[in-house]
């Protein structure tokens, strides 16, 4: 029995599910969004709360009014952050980039619940304490089966939007190869590898800390970092994340070491948040955006589809700018009465083409993929080594990208810094063999030359569905330039 039908159904009350879920209602469709967390607490996510932009339009595109939730006190906390700091303590390294283009520290609570609110507003249903445990489908996606407040129900719709994070366990229940597709489904679920490991605490600390104007990262034992974002000068947020194709680190003890080394955090407490401590972890998504993020009936959008960065793991900016996406499309398919993949072939298209962010995060990944191959020990040297201009560019805090193409600064800048640093004694504390150094070197050049020809693959994204094989095999043979390049093995391989 259908216990409810709608135009569109959006799975989870996280950024992306409210950014679709608000977007097709404005366009006038009918959407329920399902929430497995109660009223609430939702909202209440696992998050280091660092936010870019929260007042630029391009970032946060559609309905939600973005300047009413920066505007709120206790959403937007710490307004003061104009630096990103790198530690590396047992070097000696600290690197300071001046962050200069609107990067902020919320309560992502607050920011979530204001963001539920707004949906709830352009008239979306939200139903809460409803888990989606099936997705029911023939030919196309035609719904869900829940069990809400305790009751199972059954839900129809024309389209689902697939917003429920990282690893979403909805694509695990779709046949994907069962869906009437012209030729092989454009979607492909993620491998688990694609996917990191965070955890993060709030602790609020005696005294103020000295960095309180900045975020800070270090490096951890795999690849993957600790990071103190503060919140207040005296409430932070600390936390640390690692990729899943490394050795598995117990994060929460591996947290605590860390925390209780620092004089700064002594006699500090963890925070508190419904009657418990303020303690949460996830996965998060550690690729390129999906190649198509759709399917007959089905959309995703946010760490479901991998629009987080692939370096840092930040993902709110791309949770919503491809839900907005996703909401718009599939309230567009839904009016032309289209729910095909070259129906709903519109998300893709504004996501790589027109927006164009999700295009610029697939070809980044390409420093995720070096970074990945190389000893932690060199990476740190590495790291070390780089010029601030260059490591800025990587974690895609800079506003001067076209300015820093010239890749002379950047070979200019390693060398000089390879001198100081050779002077230092840092390859020899981490016991880093200088060839070895040497060659990573060269292998991130070599990235940063094939990060532009994948920009320029991306470009040239297919704007309809059927030219996406094309596409697709011209993309595979750069990845397998590269690959070669950096003389990977093919188990070594990421996609
Ligand atoms: C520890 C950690 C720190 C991070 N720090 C930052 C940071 O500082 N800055 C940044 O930009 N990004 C950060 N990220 C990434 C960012 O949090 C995510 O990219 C972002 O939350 C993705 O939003 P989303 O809406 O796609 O998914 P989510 O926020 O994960 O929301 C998914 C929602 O779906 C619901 N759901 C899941 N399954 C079901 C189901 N079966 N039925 C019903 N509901 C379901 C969940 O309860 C949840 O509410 C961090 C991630 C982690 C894990």
């Amino acid at each position: 029995m259908v216990d409810s039908q709608h135009d569109v159904i959006v799975v989870g009350g996280g950024i992306a599910g409210c950014f679709a879920a608000a977007t097709a209602a404005a366009e006038g469709v009918d959407v329920v969004q399902l929430e497995r967390k109660p009223r609430e607490e939702g909202g209440f996510i696992a998050c280091g709360d660092a936010i870019k932009s929260p007042r630029n339009p391009t970032n946060y595109p559609g309905p939600i009014d973005m300047d009413a939730v920066a505007n709120d006190e206790s959403v937007l906390i710490d307004n003061n952050i104009d630096q990103i700091e790198w530690w590396d303590e047992d070097l000696g390294v600290r690197k300071v980039l001046p962050y200069q283009n609107g990067s902020n520290v919320i309560d992502r609570y607050e920011f979530g619940q204001r963001l539920l609110e707004q949906a709830a507003d352009h008239g979306v249903e939200q139903h809460y304490d409803t888990v989606v445990n099936e997705v029911v489908q023939d030919g196309r996606v035609t719904g869900v089966k829940a069990i809400r407040d305790g009751e199972p129900v059954t839900y129809e719709c024309d389209v689902l939007i697939d917003t429920a994070g990282a690893q979403s366990i909805l694509q695990d229940m779709v046949d994907f190869e069962a869906l009437d597709t012209p030729a092989e489904p454009t979607f492909e679920v993620p491998h688990y590898t694609h996917f990191g490991s965070a955890y993060r605490e709030i602790i609020e600390t005696e005294e103020p800390v000295d960095y309180h104007n900045a975020i800070v990262g270090k490096p951890l034992e795999e690849m993957g970092y600790i990071w103190y974002f503060p919140r207040t000068p005296t409430q932070i947020n600390v936390g640390l994340g690692f990729q899943m194709n490394k050795e598995p680190i117990p994060l929460a003890d591996r947290l605590r070491r860390d925390v209780e080394n620092r004089p700064e955090f002594r006699g500090a407490n963890v925070a508190e948040r419904f009657d418990r401590k303020n303690k949460l972890g996830s996965a998060i998504a550690l690729r390129r955006p999906l190649d198509s993020m759709v399917a007959p009936g089905y959309l995703t959008a946010g760490g479901a589809a991998g629009t987080t960065h692939p370096i840092t793991g930040k993902g709110i900016r791309g949770a919503a700018y491809s839900g907005y996406s996703a909401g718009r499309a599939a309230a567009l398919a839904v009016e032309d009465g289209d729910v095909s993949e070259a129906g709903l072939w519109e998300h893709n298209r504004w996501l790589y083409r027109e927006h164009g962010e999700a295009a610029k995060l697939a070809s980044w990944d390409a420093y995720n993929v070096a970074a990945s191959s190389i000893d932690v020990s060199v990476l740190r040297a590495v790291t070390a080594l780089l010029p601030e201009k260059e490591l800025r560019e990587i974690v895609g805090t800079s506003t001067e990208v076209d300015g820093l193409k010239s890749k002379l600064l950047v070979g200019a800048g390693v060398l000089r810094n390879f001198a100081t640093e050779t002077r230092k004694g840092t390859f020899d504390e981490l016991g880093v063999d200088r060839t070895e150094l040497y060659e990573a070197v060269l292998g991130l050049k070599r990235t940063r030359d094939y990060v532009s020809e994948y920009e320029r693959r991306y470009e040239a994204y297919p704007a309809e569905r059927s030219s996406f094989e094309r596409w697709r095999s011209e993309r595979d043979r750069l990845d397998r330039e590269f690959y070669d390049a950096l003389e990977l093995s093919p188990d070594e391989r990421k996609y």
